[in-house]
């Protein structure tokens, strides 16, 4: 654009720190180092300002699937912008592209989750499920099974219903949250929490606060489950082989409804079209958002079975919610185009049987490094933990999460992103990785490890 071909980074960082709050960051920190401006992306590469090559082993935020520069992507947003750039689907009216894109959510999605209501991102999508979630059971006629139980350290968003939803702490120290009738229990990370119990004993004991939590509470208070089929933020917490399978009895058992948070998970991430095939979830209603577009426009939304929809859609009554950018044509176009390339260039076939594989033998090794306490990869979807002391798992006593940032700085500096949570490092490259990138990713991460003090 013009402004990056023509102002020298330091202008440009000057102007980012007068003028962009930036999420997630404490400005006045930023402002004094000054912001890396990112200026191009190709295939898994991103550009600076100053022309190094950053490895980008985030796929922006878990969500750039396909790899940067598509021209195929740009080319249908073109088009859509020119053919119909904007309408509602509020009052009675619909579109070819929100159409085509939820019969064809419908066509991948597991079982009978055939409805799809669009939201703008994965937070909002999450604020829909709340109410989704509480209207289905008033025109039930239980207006007071209304709780929401999710887990401490998920992440679903930052709305003031997303970020209720999730259970980290930080956020829920700013801003009044969590809101009314949300409840979390513990999350199924065996490798900081368990102790000396096996990962499937401690898995079925997280599980089962979610039964002692049903029970306390009453179930005729409680409405829906929700957690992430991988916690992503959390840390790529790969819960253990019980945990599902036992949160899924407890769901059937009382009945309350299963909401998978599939804004990460979704689309491929963990080698299937959702988290939930993986690991043999049935919910009730997913959220997507991230991997529909692959990013290359802000789209989410839920998926919703035939039981929640059809008592919502026959109350009688209008669904009260939306947003104005519900099924945005030119995001529905461009998130239908991605769906169609990943089906035409076999992405999941390649995650499983190419990148996956590749990766997975180099990453587990990491698990020799002197600091490196344990390595998992699901899918594309991986981390490594940092550790003083390998068999007690400990954490780094001083100032918890200290290296995993500066783990974090070497990589930047070695023009890899790779991001830290506490003393974790987390992975989600994009899904079109290649063996010859996974060796220049591994290669990177390794030195940034090596520099790591
Ligand atoms: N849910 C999960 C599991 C996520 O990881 C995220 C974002 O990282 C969200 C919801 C929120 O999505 P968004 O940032 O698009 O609002």
């Amino acid at each position: 654009t013009q402004i990056t071909n023509h102002l020298p980074t330091k202008e440009l960082q000057a102007l980012d720190a007068a003028h962009h709050m930036h999420p997630f960051t404490e400005d006045a920190a930023l402002a004094k180092k000054g912001a890396r401006i990112i200026t191009r992306g190709k295939g898994v590469y991103l550009t600076d300002s100053e022309g190094h090559e950053i490895l980008d082993g985030m796929a922006g935020l878990w969500c750039v699937n396909l790899g940067y520069g598509r021209k195929d992507l740009a080319e249908v947003a073109a088009r859509q912008m020119e053919e119909l750039c904007y309408y509602n689907t509020f009052f009675q009216t619909s579109h070819v592209p929100a159409i085509a894109l939820a019969a064809k959510i419908a066509e991948l999605a597991p079982g009978d989750l055939n409805h799809v209501f669009y939201a703008g991102s994965g937070s909002e999508a999450n604020d829909t499920n709340i109410r989704l979630v509480r209207r289905y059971w008033e025109v039930k006629g239980k207006p007071e099974k209304n709780i929401i139980i999710a887990r401490k350290n998920g992440y679903h968003g930052s709305t003031m219903g997303g970020g209720s939803l999730g259970g980290m702490a930080g956020i829920h120290a700013q801003g009044g949250l969590p809101i009314p009738n949300i409840t979390h229990i513990g999350q199924p990370h065996w490798y900081e929490e368990g102790g000396d119990m096996t990962p499937e004993e401690f898995g079925l004991i997280r599980a089962r606060e979610l039964e002692d939590k049903i029970n306390e509470l009453g179930v005729d208070r409680v409405a829906a489950f929700i957690g992430e089929p991988v916690q992503g933020a959390g840390g790529v917490v790969i819960p253990p082989s019980t945990y599902w399978p036992e949160i899924q009895r407890i769901c059937d058992k009382y009945g309350i409804l299963l909401i998978a948070d599939e804004v990460i998970t979704g689309f491929g991430r963990t080698g299937n079209w959702f988290g939930s095939d993986t690991l043999g979830i049935k919910p009730h209603i997913m959220t997507i958002a991230k991997g529909l577009s692959s990013g290359y426009a802000p789209i989410g939304g839920s998926i919703i079975c035939d039981e929640v929809y059809n008592t919502v859609a026959n109350s009688g009554e209008d669904f009260n919610h939306g947003y104005t950018y519900c099924g945005h044509p030119v995001a529905a176009a461009v998130a239908l185009r991605n769906l169609e390339i990943m089906e035409e260039e076999n992405i999941l076939d390649h995650v499983r049987n190419v990148a996956h594989p590749y990766l997975a033998k180099k990453w587990s090794a990491l698990a020799d490094h002197p600091l490196v306490g344990e390595a998992r990869l699901i899918g594309l979807m991986g981390t490594i933990a940092l550790t003083p002391d390998k068999a007690t798992r400990a954490a780094f006593a001083s100032e918890t999460g200290t290296i995993g940032y500066r783990c974090r700085e070497r990589c930047f500096a070695n023009n890899l992103v790779m991001r830290h949570v506490g003393d974790r490092m987390i992975i989600s490259p994009p899904l079109v990785i290649k063996p010859e990138e996974i060796d220049v990713f591994i290669e990177r991460a390794t030195k940034s490890l090596d520099e790591t003090y």
